[in-house]
């Protein structure tokens, strides 16, 4: 290949409703860094900045030497750009979407499809389900993250079934007495959860909705009274009803792990696991697909015979939900999200402020590198003239190629590099 073959993008933002607003949100701060002319609207929500080369949201070439104007016409034109395993393994498409989520009000419970089902869904529904690909995806916390992810161990979810009639109610006694009686037999629990968690989400609107507002009503008089009111999760249930009231998703709470990230953790979601995001800015990486599930907590298409039927229902701890990064031996400045598909790893990469030369190793697969804090000027051979580096640059950097950084700013460079290493 000739050419250049690393360069600038201009990225998609996606300004859903849930998103934060103005330049409280992270994506519109990233867009305004890497491109100081670029109007922020106060008021406007600034959800997702897709950095990849998907469809619904192709990345800009920010290099008039190029001819073509999106990442994904010219990975079209140079498919050799991928790495020769990456272009062989997916079609000569990149395969993974990097994004930043600022994420103000809760998304939609739900879960991703596998392979399989994927196809399925898309032969079926393809208004609903756009592509038959999986989408495992992965979120790194930029600022405090909170989620729901995965089903709580079964003692927490009966100690609401306990505390919560009005949860209980939506249960219903038969399913709740299943889900006590099969406590330590790993089978039998996972049966009862499905039931307890099939009968709940498929209960009559009036009967939920009244629920719900006595559940509401309960917990504010008591939260008035000056009475604790964690045994009902209360603080998280108002949060949430009064971002989407009367939605059925509001009782997930009692399902589903109340997860929160520290800035750099991680939490991986596989196929079927069901999460919600409910606030924070993060990095998310995921194979590319716009594939979603969805059953409450949001406004969009429900498929709620899908999600119940699709769900892992494997009880486990918030904590079991983390992502480790692990330490690369070959690069002390780098930590690696290494998830179990082939399809993406992230890196986090830290330049200390001591070290003013960097150089970003070369691997056998395109990256795209964002730049989250600090300032740099970029050489590399594959460039053909330096490239500046500062918060909010998104660079494309093609297969097997390095870059040799001049870090300017006294605090050292934090990057983000998605990839995929098979
Ligand atoms: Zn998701």
């Amino acid at each position: 290949m000739e050419g250049v073959r690393v360069f600038p993008l201009t990225c998609a933002v996606q300004n859903y409703s849930w998103g934060k607003v103005g330049l409280d949100s992270e994506v519109a701060k990233l867009v305004v860094g890497g491109d100081p002319l670029a109007v922020i609207e106060e008021g406007k929500p600034y959800a997702e900045l897709w950095m990849g080369a998907h469809p619904k949201g192709d990345s800009q070439i920010k290099d008039n030497r190029i001819a073509q104007t999106t990442l994904g016409q010219w990975i079209a034109h140079f498919p050799a750009c991928l790495g020769s395993k990456v272009k062989d393994s997916f079609q000569g498409q990149l395969p993974f979407l990097f994004k930043v989520l600022s994420v103000n009000t809760a998304l939609s419970i739900q879960a991703h499809p596998n392979r399989e089902l994927a196809a399925h869904l898309h032969s079926q529904f393809p208004e609903h389900y756009p592509d038959d690909n999986h989408k495992p995806e992965m979120a790194i916390a930029l600022t405090h993250f909170q989620g729901l992810c995965g089903f709580r161990p079964v003692e927490e979810i009966l100690g609401f079934l306990k505390a919560v009639p009005e949860f209980h109610a939506l249960v219903g006694n038969e399913a709740a007495e299943e889900l006590r009686r099969g406590v330590g037999d790993a089978d039998r629990t996972k049966r009862a959860l499905k039931k307890c968690f099939t009968r709940m989400m498929n209960c009559e609107k009036k009967v939920f909705v009244d629920q719900l507002n006595m559940l509401v009503k309960r917990v504010t008089e008591e939260g008035a009274a000056g009475k604790d009111t964690s045994s009902s999760n209360g603080e998280l249930l108002l949060r949430l009803h009064s971002q989407y009231p009367g939605d059925i998703g509001c009782f997930s709470i009692y399902f589903l792990n109340h997860v929160v990230l520290d800035p750099n953790q991680a939490m991986f979601l596989g196929a079927n696991e069901p999460h919600a995001y409910l606030y924070g800015d993060c990095i998310e990486c995921m194979a590319c697909s716009d594939n979603t599930v969805r059953a409450g907590l949001t406004p969009k298409y429900l498929d709620v015979n899908t999600l119940c039927e699709m769900l892992t229902y494997d009880p486990a701890p918030s904590a079991a939900k983390m992502f480790p990064a692990v330490p690369d031996h070959s690069d002390p400045c780098v930590s690696v999200y290494d998830p179990p598909v082939p399809d993406f790893t992230v890196m986090r990469i830290q330049v200390p402020a001591a070290m003013k030369q960097y150089t970003v190793a070369a691997v056998d697969s395109a990256s795209v590198l964002l730049v989250i804090a600090g300032d740099a000027t970029a050489t590399s051979a594959a460039a053909l003239s330096d490239v500046t580096l500062r918060r909010g640059t998104v660079l494309f950097v093609s297969a097997n190629e390095s870059l040799l950084l001049h870090v300017t700013s006294a605090a050292g460079v934090t990057m983000f590099r998605a990839c995929c290493l098979l």
